[in-house]
């Protein structure tokens, strides 16, 4: 039996960046995946995801040609199958690229379901990708879990009638007729992506506004925008069953006051879990909590040869952290004096049409410990001004009325997530708005406008 020092289960992410810095640290690894190369983000989440925003925006863009002098007309119809196959080259492409820099940096690669048989001991089998893999042990003296998480369905009548984010990127089809439950990173996403391919959708949400979680002026602005974009909104509604219509040509989706909609797909877009299924963490005794790993932020379960990174321990959920999750734990094993995060100010973007991008707190989080003065802007954008394309920027800060540090920044138009980027490196500095202040403005540009607040726009004192 191999004999190794860090076994990796799931090569998604957090699990990739943990191998590769732990194998450049010295250590003999091992990683194990069972369906894709790259995990979720790769091939079932942000690349893909983020390619079809691409497609959408494009459609817009041709649209909005004319008044920048070009003689086009945007085609009558978007063709989803040539779309699809140009996407999954790309992905195709990326696979390869994780599988030989995984190679290269000399870990051991195994295709198939690993699971524990005990607190050092890996045992892998077939799987999706590789039913004919040998059944192969394998020993480790540290153990990573990194198998992230995967679509949660409602349990409702007839929720087996409804496809998730994984189905929706292969379907051989463009739906025309959409219905999105819940309005999260992914039913907010989807319903601009597919609207923006000529879909017809709809969004179903129990809340009052889109987007729990975020700023209250964001989620607000949001909702504007989303109606902007002509996606029909359903708040305050939860579906209560779905019903086949036909025998698989339409789905009709039944809500909680009785009415119904048909439509060709519903899509749920409610919510993860943690992948555990066949890891064997029972056997093992791997503390679970509401179906998730207990794990600190350094990885470590009670069991102690045994860690968990990313989305399997449910606390941030998203790529960047997962990697850096990952890549801190490999120091910790390998390297102490490693590289660390602050995750404090993580930045954060739902790419919607009108795409958004925040750091730091919201108003609503800082007002349960700071004084505040909120300084918000909403202008319209220049490249909308000659197609006379509605929808306005929101950008605000949210700044310590003490300290005068920039504790939130929130933005919600073109750009927002690469203007927010740059800003998280403020918000994490811990700058002041003064300093914003001290910044010339690069102009023309919407993200001057974060240096060029001037006056408060409200002052909010501790909750
Ligand atoms: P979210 O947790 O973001 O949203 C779930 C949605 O489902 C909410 O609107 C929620 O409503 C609704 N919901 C949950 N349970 C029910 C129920 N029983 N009845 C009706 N509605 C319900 O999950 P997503 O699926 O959108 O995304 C999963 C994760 O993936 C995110 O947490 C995020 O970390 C990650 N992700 C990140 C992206 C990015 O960084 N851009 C993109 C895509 C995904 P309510 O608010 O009322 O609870």
């Amino acid at each position: 039996m191999q004999e190794l020092d860090l076994f990796v289960i799931g090569a998604g992410s957090g699990g990739v960046r943990c191998a590769r810095i732990a194998a450049q640290n010295g250590a003999r690894v091992g990683i194990a995946e069972r369906r894709h190369w790259g995990g979720t983000c790769v091939n079932l989440g942000c690349v893909p995801k983020k390619l079809m925003v691409y497609a959408a925006e494009t459609g817009r863009m041709i649209e909005d040609a004319p008044a920048f002098g070009w003689d086009v007309q945007r085609p009558e119809t978007f063709d989803w199958y040539s779309f699809l196959a140009a996407k999954d080259r790309e992905i195709e492409r990326l696979n390869g690229i994780y599988i030989s820099m995984l190679e290269k940096a000399g870990i051991t690669l195994y295709t198939g379901d690993a699971r524990l048989i005990d607190a050092h001991t890996i045992e892998i089998g077939p799987s999706v990708l590789a039913p004919d893999a040998p059944v192969q042990r394998v020993r480790a003296k540290k153990i990573v879990l990194a198998t992230g998480s995967t679509p949660i369905r409602l349990d409702i009548p007839g929720a087996e009638l409804a496809i998730t984010s994984d189905e929706l990127f292969h379907l051989p089809e463009r739906p025309q007729r959409v219905a999105i439950i819940g309005s999260g990173y992914i039913g907010v996403e989807f319903a601009g992506i597919l609207a923006g391919m000529g879909s017809q959708v709809d969004l179903f949400y129990r809340q009052t506004l889109p987007l729990r979680g975020f700023d209250g002026e964001v989620r607000a602005h949001l909702k504007e925008l989303i109606d902007l974009y002509g996606i029909t909104q359903h708040p305050g509604t939860s579906p209560v069953r779905l019903e086949d219509v036909g025998g698989g040509k339409a789905v009709r989706l039944v809500l909680d006051d009785g009415t119904a909609y048909e439509v060709d797909a519903v899509i749920m877009a409610t919510g993860r879990r943690a992948a555990i299924d066949k890891l064997g963490l029972d056997s093992v005794g791997v503390v679970m909590e509401k179906g998730h790993v207990v794990a600190g932020i350094d990885g470590r379960t009670n069991i102690p040869s045994i860690y968990a990174i990313g989305d399997i321990r449910d606390e941030y959920n998203l790529t960047p952290t997962a990697i850096a999750e990952g890549h801190m734990l490999a120091e910790q094993l390998f390297n102490p004096q490693g590289r660390t995060w602050s995750f404090e100010t993580l930045p954060k973007a739902v790419f919607f049409s009108s795409p958004i991008g925040v750091v730091g707190l919201s108003e609503e989080e800082a007002a349960q410990k700071h004084d505040l003065a909120i300084y918000t802007s909403t202008f319209t954008p220049m490249r909308q001004i000659l197609p006379k394309r509605a929808g306005k920027v929101l950008m605000k800060l949210v700044v310590d009325r003490q300290s005068d540090i920039v504790l939130g920044a929130h933005m919600v138009g073109p750009d927002a997530p690469e203007i927010i980027q740059m800003l998280a490196i403020a918000v994490t500095a811990k700058l002041t708005k003064k300093q914003l202040d001290q910044t010339i403005a690069l102009h023309p540009s919407t993200a001057e406008e974060f240096v060029t607040m001037r006056t408060p726009t409200r002052m909010v004192d501790k909750q």
